[in-house]
């Protein structure tokens, strides 16, 4: 959560009480107003230690006579780190009072909270994930102070993506929804690969694979996917991205990243023409994925091979000399070819994020090869935009998802699109919900049961609360700020989601809390489910005209009296009219279509 910076005298945090002398000296110290019980303050600087790590707010004797105030995180007994990194060092002896600086509640922050805290210095955002280099719980930054820069790994068009897919790019929504509900900007980039993905199986383009079996021009086949695939992301409520870059429209940019690392002789062009990453070149290659260049074997099926041409067994390609290959294919300074996966990661993220990326997220399978090379071809160039040494600060991963006990998979027959849900007359939101039941870290297990039984709590939900609709300007009451605020604390730590939902539950059952409250908490914390909990699901009541009523009465009396023709002309015409009609061993019955 943002800390919010409050002087001494607004007496709104709650304060750590220590020492038995705090009640004297009242007169400047006294409770202030607006107080309530259980808010102390303490004055023992030995008790202050306890803090170290915390924000704090420290009031110190002037020598001169007076007051200083210190505010900022207590690094060590004696000193203080201000959000501009510079350190204070402090006399113990000279304080007069210290607390401890908590977050603000979560509803009352606001896109401005989040603007203001920046422009005084703030970077961390209060949102901590699991970053996979440094193995930890950390928190994002915005290494500006403007907005939280995200790239995200898109899909490789060429075919639909699966539910397993979608957890993966479902991932950056919620982290994204958790940045901004604690009040700060968020810049998304997904990049769409619509070239050079090569299959692991053969040294072929997966497009131009999935063109050559159904005899269609690639782009046609990569354009088809690409919408099917900003389709499922706007039914699972997915937020859109500031910008979706295609590989194939960004190749002038790939080229110039290609020669500044040639430039500073970390990649060499073979003697087949294609232009390699030399591997060796980068001392810290295997950080993220534990894949020391040592423990590669040669022959390993970890990256296509290029037989002779790389000097090391671990390079991979940049830029692939066409060949025979005759399509997808662009001139560059090596000659006609087409650019090597990884590459476009690079090149895209540093650009359309100007030159640093504070999370890069994606599914756990790519953390190796494609970001570990994807690291080390983003870091010589972001050295010369940026004083950091990584590219990126933070790598999150999205578990594996398997499907009733299997992994998806076309040869296992089970993979599951978001239109399979649909077809079965099930809510793609309660796919969205079962991702949310599980932490994003574990495998999980998704299963037509788990998402039959996710669709049926949320219409029960939405029946219940959705109808209690709140205006915009409500301002939620106490008991409602308190849940909301532990809801937006589960999400902010490493994307707790299913205590959020655990929370939710003993809600709905829990007696204490009136209707509208429980209304205006469901309302508020789906702003970071984003389960459209307030949708009201309104199904037009509708009556049967006399017209119609008299078609259904002489059908069932042509059914009586065998006369077949007629009544399926009957059938036919109610049909036309929005409504279907079905014989049952009783009888006709009908519905609405
Ligand atoms: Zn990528």
């Amino acid at each position: 959560m943002s800390s919010k910076e409050i002087p001494f005298g607004s007496g709104v945090e709650i304060l750590s009480m220590f020492g038995a002398t705090f009640s004297h000296n009242l007169p400047l110290m006294s409770p202030m107003s607006g107080e309530s019980k259980g808010q102390v303050r303490g004055r023992d600087h030995h008790a202050l230690a306890s803090l170290i790590g915390r924000r704090v707010s420290i009031r110190l004797h002037e020598a001169a006579g007076g007051y200083r105030d210190l505010l900022g995180t207590l690094v060590a007994a004696d000193q203080v780190e201000r959000r501009d990194g510079s350190i204070v060092a402090f006399e113990p002896a000279a304080i007069f009072a210290f607390r401890e600086v908590l977050p603000k509640s979560a509803t009352a922050r606001s896109l401005a909270d989040g603007e203001k805290n920046m422009n005084e210095g703030g970077r961390g955002t209060g949102v901590s994930i699991y970053d996979t280099l440094s193995r930890q719980v950390r928190q994002i930054q915005s290494s500006d102070n403007k907005e939280v820069r995200i790239y995200c790994c898109g899909p490789t068009v060429y075919r639909d993506a699966h539910v397993g897919n979608l957890r993966t790019f479902l991932l950056t929504d919620l982290v994204r929804r958790s940045i901004e509900f604690a009040g700060f900007k968020v810049k998304v980039i997904q990049n769409i690969t619509d070239v050079g993905h090569m299959s692991e199986d053969f040294d072929e383009d997966k497009i131009l694979k999935e063109s050559k079996e159904r005899k269609r021009d690639p782009f046609e086949i990569a354009r088809e996917y690409e919408s099917k695939f900003h389709r499922d992301l706007a039914l699972l409520k997915i937020k859109k991205a500031e910008h979706y870059p295609r590989a194939s429209e960004c190749i002038e940019m790939m080229h110039q990243h290609i020669s500044l690392l040639m430039d500073k002789g970390l990649a060499y062009q073979g003697e087949d023409g294609s232009v390699y990453f030399s591997s060796e070149r980068f001392e810290s290659y295997g950080a993220l994925s534990g894949n020391r260049l040592s423990d590669l074997k040669p022959g390993h099926r970890y990256e296509f091979t290029e037989a002779g041409a790389k000097r090391f067994h671990a390079d991979w390609a940049l830029w692939k000399s066409a060949g025979a290959r005759r399509e997808m294919i662009w001139d560059s300074p090596w000659g006609k070819g087409f650019p090597g996966w990884h590459i476009e990661c690079s090149a895209m993220s540093l650009h359309f994020l100007n030159g640093h990326i504070d999370l890069h997220i994606g599914g756990i399978d790519l953390r190796f090869p494609h970001h570990e090379n994807e690291r080390a071809q983003s870091n010589p160039v972001a050295k010369d935009l940026d004083s950091t040494n990584e590219a990126v600060d933070l790598w999150l991963h999205g578990e594996h998802l398997l499907f009733e006990g299997r992994k998806m998979s076309k040869s296992a027959g089970n993979v599951v699109l978001l239109s399979d849900v649909i077809a079965r007359g099930l809510d793609p939101l309660a796919v969205r919900f079962c991702f949310l039941e599980n932490r994003y870290r574990s495998q999980m297990d998704l299963s037509w049961a788990s998402i039959t039984a996710a669709d049926r709590l949320l219409r029960r939900w939405r029946e219940r609360f959705a109808n209690q609709a709140l205006s915009t300007s409500h301002q939620p009451s106490p008991q409602a700020t308190l849940i909301i605020d532990e809801i937006a604390s589960d999400f902010a730590q490493d994307l707790d989601t299913p205590r959020a939902l655990q929370r939710l539950r003993s809600l709905e059952k829990d007696d204490s809390f009136d209707e509208t409250c429980k209304s205006e908490i469901f309302a508020i914390a789906d702003r970071l489910l984003g389960l459209d909990l307030m949708r009201v699901d309104i199904q037009p009541k509708r009556e049967l005209s006399q017209e119609d009523s008299g078609f259904l009465q002489a059908r069932i009396q042509a059914r009586a009296s065998k006369d077949y023709a007629e009544s399926d002309r009957l059938r036919e015409l109610l049909a036309e009219r929005g409504i279907e009609v079905r014989d049952e061993l009783d009888g006709q019955v009908w519905d609405w279509k």
